[in-house]
């Protein structure tokens, strides 16, 4: 094997680098997004069972699923957007893989949304992350981390009121900045859509998907264990299901990060001078 390789496997055999999962569980319970009633809506999951070792088939277990391609923990391809609906390999079977591998940038807003989940981020915060930690790199997944994920009812993670739902997301001026300025590969979000709550009323509606899209950016949603992350240093995996066509498709996202005392023995370091 490679020296390289062979030191990535070492590494995370001894604990210097360990996968932290960014992935929510999948299954019937799994909160699908709601949308105005004059739009069509996206199934959550069921799940039937072929056979289980029984006479549908005495050795083997296996079952049908059904979901829409935008449940729990998924991604979204740029064709999911009419933005993006001509771009090149914007579809989930067609995007060049190395795109889906990249860097982690933590942006945490976590005490600002406590205060407000209508919260939205906004270039000035990104220039403060960027003052702390450097400028965002080009294709980086930049992960917005606002604590959401620590909702563990289906009414609370959705948080949807008499006007609709509430929910963190981005104001379109920063997804511009990131999309065309940093040319990240794409952003990641704890909820349900990359986009916030009220976002179907902005101008122009959904405006994360329409910018991150039509620059054939990628989304991610419903992730958790973001607070697992250091703010740079981690490196994101998200491969979508090769769907022909798919606007988007679940996945398991995974993080490599360094291991947390060397994280906190150089940020001494660093402190040090
Ligand atoms: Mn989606």
């Amino acid at each position: 094997m490679p020296a390289l390789l062979a030191e990535l496997i070492d590494a995370l055999d001894t604990g210097r680098l360990r996968i932290v999962d960014l992935t929510q569980p999948l299954g019937p319970d799994t909160p699908v997004i709601g949308l105005p009633t004059q739009f069509a809506s996206s199934p959550g999951m069921s799940i039937e069972v072929i056979s289980r070792y029984d006479q549908n088939g005495p050795a083997w277990y296996w079952n049908t699923i059904r979901l829409g391609e935008h449940t729990g923990t998924h991604f979204d391809a740029p064709v999911h957007w009419i933005t993006g609906k001509d771009l090149p390999d914007n579809t989930c079977e067609t995007i060049p893989v190395r795109r889906l591998v990249g860097p982690a940038c933590v942006i945490d807003v976590t005490v600002e949304v406590a205060k407000n989940p209508d919260f939205l981020l906004m270039p000035e915060h990104v220039a403060a992350w960027e003052k702390q930690h450097g400028t965002i790199p080009r294709g980086a997944w930049v992960l917005l981390r606002t604590g959401w994920s620590k909702r563990n009812s289906a009414r609370e993670f959705l948080n949807v009121l008499g006007d609709g739902p509430h929910s963190p997301g981005f104001h379109k001026s920063t997804s511009e900045l990131l999309a065309r300025e940093r040319d990240v590969t794409g952003v990641g979000v704890e909820t349900v859509g990359t986009d916030a709550g009220q976002a179907g009323r902005f101008d122009p509606p959904f405006p994360n998907h329409a910018t991150m899209h039509g620059a054939g950016k990628f989304g991610l949603a419903s992730l958790r264990n973001l607070d697992e992350l250091p703010p740079t240093g981690a490196v994101v995996i998200a491969a979508p299901l090769k769907i022909v066509n798919g606007s988007g498709s679940p996945l398991r996202v995974l993080a490599i990060v360094p291991e947390r005392r060397k994280a906190r023995a150089r940020a001494a370091d660093d402190a040090g001078g």
